[in-house]
């Protein structure tokens, strides 16, 4: 046979100790073509060489294991920094208040609190128990208290707007909170469905990769039993 010479080495070499490419791996083929272009289904190459292919190869996925774990890793930290940057966004909203919306807020948190209704209540029997009797001969408003009428329906007027505002502020409110609650969610409803496809994938893979060097360490023992027989 004239081709009984090693494709990498080009030493010849007899039957026995040469590989036919027929009995490579497609895997195995594409590094040695990589390395050693113009090999077909009619090379042949010695075991030493075939060997140090078959180690190359299996470097290579033990790599490439390791890259994708590193990927993964960084995917997981950016998402967490962006889930970071999307709380401080509208934390950063709520707190944007006009001079007016703060007053409003006020003045309603005031008016709906028992302090409200105390000082109301004592101004209010002060101002007709002072019209009663300590101005007896000479009150700034008499009985049936017209003054504090027109004052008491002022207060009720300026203060049914106001909470009114507050409310409608308490709204957008609630309505930017509501909204950041369901960015969240959606996120995170997004982020377990990648991650759920990362671990399918990640498993797939490492398990083809598995059985792939499986069947590398099975070829190897197979030679070595037949050099023990
Ligand atoms: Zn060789």
């Amino acid at each position: 046979m004239v081709n009984n010479i090693c494709f990498v080495c080009k030493k010849p070499f007899r039957e026995h100790q040469l590989i036919s490419a027929l009995g490579i791996g497609n895997e195995i083929v594409e590094l040695i073509n990589e390395k050693y272009p113009g090999w077909d289904d009619q090379s042949k190459i010695c075991k030493n060489d075939f060997n140090i292919f078959r180690m190359k190869y299996i470097t290579q996925l033990v790599e490439e294991e390791k890259g994708n774990i590193e990927n993964l890793e960084r995917e997981v930290i950016k998402s967490i920094n962006e889930n970071e940057i999307l709380t401080i966004d509208t934390s950063l909203k709520t707190d944007s208040l006009t001079f007016g919306d703060r007053i409003s807020d006020k003045v309603a948190s005031f008016g709906g609190s028992w302090k409200f209704i105390i000082a109301f209540f004592s101004v209010l029997i002060l101002w007709i128990f002072g019209n009663s009797f300590y101005l007896y001969l000479k009150p700034f408003d008499p009985y049936p208290f017209i003054l504090l009428n027109l004052i008491l329906s002022c207060v009720a007027a300026i203060q049914a707007p106001i909470i009114m505002m507050s409310q409608n502020r308490q709204e957008v409110k609630d309505r930017i909170r509501a909204e950041n609650d369901y960015k969240v969610n959606l996120k995170s409803e997004i982020e377990i469905r990648t991650l759920h496809e990362k671990v399918d994938h990640l498993l797939l893979d490492q398990w083809s990769k598995m059985m792939k060097i499986q069947a590398i360490q099975i070829e190897i023992l197979n030679e070595i039993r037949s050099k023990i027989k």
